[in-house]
């Protein structure tokens, strides 16, 4: 197949391009570098495969065949989208339309990555994708969450009106290798202040849960879900679900680190608790996440640690 991958430079869309051209498919990558970067995709460049430099909320241009199209592009990380609030209504509205409306031009397999968010503060639990959510939608959050439930509503209508090949997957915290150290997200912060021997900061009183996947784990249900004729949405999550308090003091465990733990403000409309129902994805696509919180920390502090170790070298 040949895939195109909008977000393909960002931390999902690029452990996505590697899966599809390890098993021979070919990519065409699509980001904006706004949050992806040009190192996650080098290799396949060297490869031969394509890459845009592009916004998809405005108009751009894919030569040749298109089999798939993956909607991957978008700000993911809480300070990122609060930061870019209109360029993230923007990227999950207009973008979106333009992505359906490239598949629909090559009657390509159209995937949207949604999200748990479009559930809010669930008063469901955990989430079935049955569940409507609760979602705050004046709230700062709202341009993420919104944004997505706008994205699921327009496939939607592309898939009823127009008969558009459509699959939507309900992403749940997942973390991993080429998270950015910087972006913001709890893994990456936590990871990045035990290796750097800073205090570990969790916000409000760390009660609050989330339910990790390992990010090889959500490729591997995200292919499974393209390869099938599912439309969805399917919640693609592990449920193995923890305290933020629990996962910090994993951090500490795997990296042997002996930093504090400092207490700082919830920002607003935080959800207080998420945790996937993965039902559908096991009884319709036969997948379950397999690696543990722990295993996956393990290797991700590997990966932070030789990320430090390059800058220690002058390397970046
Ligand atoms: N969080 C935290 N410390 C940090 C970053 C995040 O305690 O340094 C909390 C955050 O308030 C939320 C959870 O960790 O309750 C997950 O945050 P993240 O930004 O990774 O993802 P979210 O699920 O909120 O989109």
């Amino acid at each position: 197949m040949r895939v195109v991958i909008a977000g393909g430079a960002g931390f999902l869309g690029s452990h996505l391009a590697d899966a599809l051209v390890a098993r021979g498919d070919e990519v065409v990558l699509i980001d904006d570098l706004s949050s992806g970067t040009m190192e996650n995709i080098t290799p396949l460049i060297e490869r031969g495969h394509l890459f845009l430099e592009a916004d998809i909320s405005a108009p751009f241009e894919v030569p040749g065949q298109v089999d798939a199209v993956l909607n991957m592009a978008s700000p993911a990380s809480p300070p990122a989208y609060l930061a870019h609030p209109l360029e993230t209504l923007a990227v999950g509205s207009e973008g979106t339309r333009r992505l359906l409306d490239l598949a629909d031009e090559h009657g390509a397999r159209f995937l949207l990555a949604s999200t748990s968010e479009i559930y809010g503060e669930p008063l469901v639990h955990p989430q079935p994708e049955s569940y409507w959510g609760n979602v705050n939608s004046v709230g700062p959050r709202s341009v993420y969450d919104e944004a997505k439930r706008f994205a699921e509503a327009l496939t939607m209508a592309h898939h009823r009106t127009k008969g558009t090949n459509v699959a939507i997957v309900r992403i749940f915290n997942t973390y991993g290798p080429r998270l950015a150290a910087g972006d913001g997200r709890v893994v990456s912060n936590f990871i990045v202040q035990a290796l750097a021997g800073d205090p570990l900061t969790i916000y409000g009183d760390g009660s609050q849960t989330r339910s990790l996947c390992y990010v090889d784990d959500e490729v591997r249900g995200l292919l499974a879900l393209l390869d099938s004729e599912l439309v969805g949405p399917v919640n693609i999550g592990n449920p193995d679900e923890r305290t933020i308090l629990d996962l910090a003091r994993a951090v500490l465990e795997v990296t042997g680190s002996s930093s504090p733990l400092v207490f700082n403000p919830l920002p607003t409309d935080d959800p207080t608790r998420r945790c996937p129902d993965i039902t559908l994805a096991t009884t319709a696509l036969g997948w379950r996440p397999s690696i543990s919180l722990e295993e996956g920390l393990a290797h991700s502090v590997e990966y932070f640690a030789s990320l430090s170790r390059a800058e220690e070298n002058g390397g970046g």
